[in-house]
């Protein structure tokens, strides 16, 4: 009887062992191979995305949502998705992730632990998809509503142990590939406290074109798109949405234009748009600092959606990192005045909402970890430079 329940065990074994592999090799920029269980539909040339555009509302769980939704009119820009999915956002060492190491599992693939910057557990730096991207010859951008070196953003061409290693980060951004950037922050490049040097000259003398709020309005700059480019919208945290920010929606359409001008080699582009503050209003338990933020972020992605219609090839993910506040619309509360109720001053460990639309939309829906979004998405960034070929 043992012997016959060894042998049996043994067949099973084998009957598992040779069932068809979905693993699927994962080269990296450095040339590491990976094998990472992502089910990857084979895809002709013509069915890949050619432009790659992820935004990330922070902190933006499906309460935002849904309260942005109904002060908004009961209509909000996610409502255009046709595929919708949820990821699992834990960290390497937290059921409930910080935004580096949410941002890191999106950009890099890594669950990492709370606080790394494109960084792994074991805090080895990990290639990102924008510079996959870049190495491919793909023009990229970020936008953030934060300061540009904040988790978010910084995750995306950083690699620092510490989220809050501002100046490590703001050198980083001045030698990388990114070839458009708006955000805050300009203080962490031109009155730097661990040395001298003055990034905004450095990175103009490299050839980007470099300005700030102080010297001319976002919406007054002529932007090259033969050379690189950089906006400072503050010297520290922009301001909130209700207290006059208002270049999210034209440093959208710019980034667009830009990148869309500057793939001249029409290999397609990379680009991130981050509505950095739902979570600060989730940090601050204020439902109106949630709201007005979520509809600005809504309208930002309404103007995605409007160039990707047009483009037909352009694949639009919006996501968050995680909930923030545990907020939740309290009984009582009416379409156009909302009574929030929260759990936390912190983030909190829910599941996330992942809309998608264009060419790949279809493989995010279902439920998946965070890190899959990196997996289905840097196979995209290779087919996209590829598709010509
Ligand atoms: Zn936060």
């Amino acid at each position: 009887m043992k012997l016959f329940f060894t042998s049996f065990s043994l067949v099973f074994f084998l009957f598992i062992a040779c069932k068809p592999s979905q693993k699927s090799s994962i080269s990296t920029v450095e040339g590491k191979q990976e094998n990472r269980e992502v089910d990857l539909k084979v895809r002709s040339a013509n069915q890949a995305p050619k432009n790659i555009i992820i935004m990330i509302g922070d902190g933006m769980g499906l309460t935002q949502t849904t309260a942005a939704m109904y002060v908004n009119g009961n209509k909000i820009a996610f409502e255009r998705f046709p595929v919708v999915g949820l990821h699992k956002s834990y960290s390497s060492d937290n059921l409930v992730t910080d935004s580096a190491a949410g941002a890191t599992a999106f950009s890099c693939g890594k669950k990492t632990y709370n606080g790394a910057i494109g960084v792994d557990s074991d805090t080895v730096a990990c290639p990102t998809l924008l510079e996959n991207a870049a190495a491919l010859g793909m023009p990229t951008g970020l936008i953030a509503t934060s300061t540009i070196v904040h988790a978010t953003p910084a995750a995306f061409f950083g690699h620092e142990a510490l989220r809050s290693s501002y100046e490590n980060i703001a050198l980083q951004l001045a030698d990388s590939k990114v070839d458009f950037f708006v955000g805050g922050g300009k203080k962490f490049f031109d009155q730097r406290e661990s040395d001298q040097r003055n990034l905004i000259n450095e990175m103009e003398a490299k050839g980007r074109q470099v300005d700030d709020y102080f010297e001319t309005p976002f919406e007054q700059v002529d932007i090259d798109p033969l050379q690189q480019f950089g906006y400072f919208t503050a010297n520290d945290d922009p301001l909130p949405v209700a207290q006059g920010r208002n270049y999210l929606i034209p440093a959208t359409e710019k980034a667009l234009q830009y990148l869309d001008k500057r793939d001249v080699a029409d290999d397609g582009f990379f680009l991130m748009i981050e509505g950095s503050q739902i979570d600060w209003g989730g940090h601050a338990n204020l439902s109106e600092y949630i709201i007005s933020e979520t509809i600005e972020f809504s309208n930002a992605v309404d103007k995605v959606l409007d160039f990707a219609e047009a483009d037909e090839e352009t694949l639009v993910i919006i996501t968050a990192d995680h909930e923030t506040g545990g907020y939740a619309i309290g009984y009582g509360s009416k379409q156009d005045s909302i009574i929030g109720a929260f759990t936390s001053d912190y983030h909190t460990g829910t599941m996330i909402p992942v809309y998608a639309y264009g060419p790949g939309s279809e493989d995010f829906s279902g439920i998946y970890e965070n890190t899959a979004i990196y997996d289905k998405l840097v196979q995209y960034v290779k087919s996209s430079a590829s598709r010509k070929n």
